[in-house]
């Protein structure tokens, strides 16, 4: 298969390995761990901030088919929080059934089952889109709401659990606001949400 698809960077695009040196010691610099609140009092926690190699390797991620990307990037989600015995399930923002069809993978949850695996945590695929809606970007904070409002669903199997919600990107909260009351509405016992970067912390 290397010989046919060489591999590349996941973040410079570089010929080599799945992250390059350089690549590598930048993520290392940039890694930035920080908590903050969301909407309705929920906690967020995130990597990085969405600039830099992380930017690159995200937009790669998600755009070029670079799955391998969480195979860099899992490690760095599993160092933001020590979540032994305060998390049961893992769980990811889900894309609406079609997309994931097109693209052949959701990013966040290929993210999600990798730090499931490190955490030794099972994934659950709890929440569902039931349709489609505009991509968040380019909307404003109030668009961004109102266009994720009542788009998931979420299983009952969460019920009494405390269930970490894994995204890619966090902007304004607006999509992990909504997947994180809905998880409490379905009776999980706590939920709180990780991401990878996080736009509001960039410069
Ligand atoms: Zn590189």
């Amino acid at each position: 298969m290397d010989a046919v698809f060489p591999k590349k960077c996941v973040c410079c695009r570089a010929l080599g390995g799945t992250i390059c040196e350089n690549c590598l010691k930048d993520v290392e610099k940039e890694f930035s761990p920080k908590m903050f609140c969301i909407d309705g009092g929920f906690v967020c926690n995130s990597a990085f901030r969405y600039e830099g190699r992380v930017r690159d390797a995200i937009k790669n991620f998600k755009f070029s088919n670079v799955k391998r990307g969480a195979q860099v990037f899992d490690v760095w989600l599993s160092k933001v929080k020590n979540y032994s015995g305060k998390i049961n399930c893992v769980c990811s923002v889900p894309m609406f059934e079609n997309r994931q069809k097109e693209r052949g993978y959701n990013q966040s949850e290929v993210l999600a089952r990798s730090l499931a695996q490190i955490l030794g945590l099972p994934f659950e695929n709890v929440i569902k889109k039931t349709r489609d809606n505009l991509s968040q970007r380019g909307l404003g904070s109030d668009e961004r709401k109102e266009n994720v409002h009542d788009v998931f669903s979420v299983s009952s199997c969460v019920k009494g659990k405390s269930v970490l919600l894994v995204d890619d990107v966090v902007t304004t909260g607006a999509t992990l606001f909504e997947c994180l009351s809905l998880l409490c509405l379905a009776g999980a016992k706590a939920a709180e949400g990780l991401t990878l970067a996080n736009v509001k912390l960039s410069k």
